[in-house]
């Protein structure tokens, strides 16, 4: 096992792999920015290395300084978190040719599953159900018409480095193409140095449902079920369940095992998350992360799993020890995200946290680096906490996440709690029959 883990990464998630660490016996490193200096991912860990001023790229994204504080404190692993460097192929080959353990997948399925069109080619192969599209890049416009023709309108013209929603736009009818084409190729340009797009068929009412997944370096490859993350503003999630609302076991145990199936083929180690679209009974592939995500708490509960430090057992060359049949769902877990952020027009809102009172209770867990008196850098990500509930069945979980909300004080920014709030209040919500157009036109519709 390891001695010593950096942690590549801020804020509660730096925390949450801090807290794995810690309960294994295992001592970390913190590395922050000048703007970090004071934060508590700092303050709670064994040692902690400054590696640059507040910008990301000086910093968080800085390689050098990263590898240079891992060998300084000598760890011999570093854990990416998410965001950041998580997804650099280039660092997990650079961190494993120092001879320091990366945990997450290899250099090349990072590599793989970064370019969506090579995921989607790949996972076609394995026998996962895609969403129609474009064979491929899109090389002109010309192209992309006869490809639209094809599958019919409405489409979605994608980034093959997309991520973040970036990069994306529809095209309602063959008129908007052109228009569509030039806006998603310019914006993943800029976003990611790379214009290559590709085409998908627009869903009208779709559900996003995840499966997260952890494979050993043995060929075991397990399933944790799913997640959905239907409720997205501007394609980014909001609030995160499992299970879905919309799936039964069976269908879980379907998409399960052609998922765990295909990644045994794959040799992929670590963990994982296959991102899909459901409607009309059908899932259709759009994308894999190669990495921890924000809302694996939601797993974690109803599964009883530390995703954690499976991750680090995992990097650390043990085998799961465990199969599917031992993989059991226990009641429904809740996530929101919290971002310090105006709850009506989404400006972030950094600043001074004057009073900071967490709820508590039965079946609740707040993932959060905040503190009274700590300030929010206006240079990283806008969300300060997530709030996560479990209980027996959905009723319940809802009931318990209006309780929890009402008892969270963040005073001091504005955050999205009372959008939250609001949100759980919905009988459409309640419900459960919503697909990941509904949020977006909740919030148009205002207080
Ligand atoms: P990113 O990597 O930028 O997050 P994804 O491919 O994961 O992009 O898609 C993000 C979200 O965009 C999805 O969860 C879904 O809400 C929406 N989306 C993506 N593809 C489609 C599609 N073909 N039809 C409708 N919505 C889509």
């Amino acid at each position: 096992m390891f001695r010593k883990i950096l942690i590549a990464n801020r804020g509660e998630i730096a925390l949450r792999v801090q807290r794995a660490c810690r309960e294994m016996g295992i001592a970390s490193v913190a590395v922050h920015s000048t703007a970090d200096a004071d934060a508590m991912h700092v303050r709670l860990a064994d040692e902690s290395v400054c590696i640059g001023p507040p910008a990301a790229r000086d910093s968080y994204l800085n390689m050098p300084a990263i590898l240079s504080a891992a060998a300084i404190t000598g760890a011999d692993a570093i854990h990416p978190g998410y965001g950041f460097l998580s997804e650099n192929a280039s660092f997990a080959e650079i961190v494993e040719a120092h001879g320091i353990a990366f945990i997450g997948p290899s250099p090349a399925h990072i590599t793989m599953m970064g370019d969506k069109i090579a995921a989607k080619d790949a996972m076609k192969r394995l026998g996962v159900p895609l969403v129609p599209g474009s064979d491929g890049a899109l090389t002109s416009l010309a192209a992309a018409a006869e490809v639209a023709a094809e599958i019919g309108y409405p489409v979605l013209i994608k980034a093959a480095a997309g991520g973040g929603g970036r990069g994306m736009k529809v095209a309602h009818t063959a008129d908007e193409l052109a228009e569509a084409w030039q806006v998603a190729r310019t914006e993943a340009k800029a976003a990611f140095g790379n214009d290559s797009v590709y085409m998908e068929k627009y869903l009208d009412r779709p559900r996003h449902i995840e499966m997260q997944i952890l494979a050993d370096n043995y060929g075991d490859v397990v399933h944790f079920g799913e997640r959905d993350c239907s409720l997205q503003r501007r394609h980014q999630k909001l609030l995160e369940e499992a299970g879905s609302p919309a799936l039964t076991s069976s269908q879980r145990t379907e998409l399960g095992e052609t998922v765990t199936r295909a990644l045994r083929q794959l040799g992929y180690r670590n963990a994982g998350t296959l991102e899909f679209l459901y409607q009309d009974g059908q899932f259709a592939f759009i994308e894999m992360n190669t990495r921890l995500q924000v809302e694996h708490p939601v797993s974690e509960m109803v599964c009883d799993v530390d995703l954690v430090r499976e991750q680090i057992r995992i990097a650390a060359g043990q085998p799961l020890g465990y199969d599917q049949s031992a993989v059991r769902f226990r009641g429904h877990a809740i996530e929101i995200r919290i971002t310090a952020e105006d709850p009506e027009t989404f400006i972030p809102n950094p600043g001074l946290i004057s009073l900071y009172h967490p709820p508590g209770g039965l079946g609740v867990r707040v993932d959060s680096a905040l503190y009274a008196g700590y300030r929010v850098p206006p240079y990283y990500d806008s969300m300060i906490a997530k709030l996560i509930v479990h209980a027996p069945d959905r009723a319940q979980a809802i009931a318990r996440m209006r309780r929890a909300i009402d008892e969270f004080a963040i005073i001091g920014v504005k955050t999205t709690l009372p959008l939250h709030r609001r949100i759980l209040d919905d009988p459409t919500f309640q419900s459960g029959d919503y697909t990941i157009h509904w949020l977006e036109r909740f919030v148009a519709k205002g207080a």
